[in-house]
């Protein structure tokens, strides 16, 4: 098994997002395996992850390099206001822009430059502008790398550099168009010319539910009480490069409580708590924590094979997904989809993972039109009144899935590793 040991910190505010104890918390968990590998006939890798914060991606670099090849599972542990198993982190990706104009004096002959800072501002306020109309599990922020030389001369040149967020992977394409949009306009509207580089990004979190339930289930053997996953709503998350190594294999990024709520991440007054005894006691139960699942998976083969099983099974639902996905491609969305015959069905903002679960018990395909339809031909089987309960005010436009759900029937049909997928706790 692997081991993260994450170390990044921020500009200016150092342990801001508490690395300090996430790789020291790695270090514990992975001395304390090492010393038990050989009497549990077990192997783990205690793995430096650097770079996480500014989308240096350490882990898709030692991904890449194959660090990840023989690992059974990968895990880690990150402080936070609470205890949870698993959070929903979001795909994410960075956009470089450059504005380039033509440098004038600013008040003798401004008729004959071209403003660069002007089409940078107004792209930026084009995102702001944008973002009343995302979703929220969708975020764009960024921040103005160079405004121009001097007062007195009219900018030829101003950059950003942006980070996209959404759900998925897949559904980070269509909002990186939108973005983009934002900038090709104010290059358009002031003559200035557009340069932009994607600078790649993180997948979105998979966590093994699986694990995530054996870390949780020791955390709280360590008097740790844990929220319940299903109450973190995607709006509240970042990114992690953990995300891409969920995507290669069962992995976990449960976090750990130590601040109080209402102390946010990235700040300096987080980076106090990382310091403090707080952080220290985090560090000791992280470390635990991770070592004890890491025992429960070498001494409990039944649990590794449940792992496994749950990541060959959502590892085919994300396909069926992205085939759905690609089904339906095509110029990237403005507004609300319309609504055809009712089948798109507003629980979707739940993300993926529990739509397609949802499918899957249904008999359908991944993909929201299909799935939706799929639901319904589960409630036609089943007689069940057409409700959805995200909106239960729609009636019979609304997918009937969730009644089929609700109904005996159904209930019979679904296996117990599904149920256990969605609600987080196997
Ligand atoms: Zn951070
Ligand atoms: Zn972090």
């Amino acid at each position: 098994m692997i081991v993260c040991c994450e170390y990044d910190a921020l500009p200016g505010i150092g342990h801001g997002c508490g690395h300090n104890v996430i790789g020291t918390a790695g270090a514990g968990a992975g001395l304390a395996l090492a010393a038990l590998a050989e009497e549990a006939g077990g192997r783990v890798t205690i793995l430096g992850t650097p770079a996480e914060e500014q989308g240096g991606g350490g882990k898709k670099r030692l991904l890449a390099a194959g660090a990840f090849a023989d690992g059974d599972v990968a895990m880690m542990v990150h402080p936070e206001p609470g205890d949870v198993e698993y959070v929903p982190y979001l795909a994410n990706e960075q956009l470089y822009v450059a504005m380039h104009g033509k440098a004038a004096h600013a008040s003798s002959t401004p008729w004959a430059g071209v403003n660069a800072l002007d089409a940078l501002v107004l792209g930026y306020m084009a995102v702001a502008a944008l973002r009343q109309h995302l979703r929220d599990d969708e975020k764009v922020h960024g921040i103005i790398l160079d405004g121009g030389k001097a007062d007195n001369i009219v900018p030829d040149h101003a950059s950003a550099r942006f980070r996209v967020r959404a759900r998925t992977k897949e559904r980070l394409e269509p909002l990186k168009a939108r973005v983009l949009a934002c900038f090709e306009g104010a290059a358009a509207q002031t003559g200035a010319r557009l340069e932009h580089r994607w600078l790649g990004g993180y997948a979105d979190m998979r966590s093994n539910r699986t694990l995530a339930a054996a870390y949780r289930r020791n955390g709280e053997r360590l008097g740790r009480t844990f929220v319940d996953p299903s109450l973190i709503p995607a709006s509240i998350a970042g990114s992690t490069d953990m995300g891409d190594v969920s995507y290669a294999l069962p992995s976990i990024h449960p976090v750990i409580g130590m601040v109080p709520l209402g102390v946010v991440g990235h700040t300096e007054e987080f980076a106090r708590w990382a310091g403090s005894e707080a952080g220290d006691r985090c560090v000791i139960d992280g470390a635990k924590a991770l070592a004890m699942t890491g025992v429960d998976v070498w001494t409990r083969p039944d649990l590794l094979a449940e792992v496994r099983a749950e990541f060959a099974t959502t590892a085919t639902q994300r396909r069926a997904g992205r085939a759905g996905l690609s089904r339906r491609a095509g110029p990237p969305r403005r507004t609300a989809p319309a609504v055809s015959g009712g089948v798109r069905c507003g629980d979707d903002v739940l993300g993926e993972e529990a739509h397609d679960a949802r499918a899957a018990r249904a008999g359908g395909r991944a993909g929201t039109p299909a799935r939706c339809r799929s639901r319904r031909a589960a409630a036609g089987r089943t007689g069940a009144a057409p409700r959805c309960p995200r909106r239960p005010s729609r009636g019979p436009s609304s997918c009937r899935a969730a009644t089929a759900r609700r109904s005996p029937a159904s209930r019979r049909r679904r296996p117990p590793a599904s149920r256990a997928r969605t609600t987080g706790r196997s």
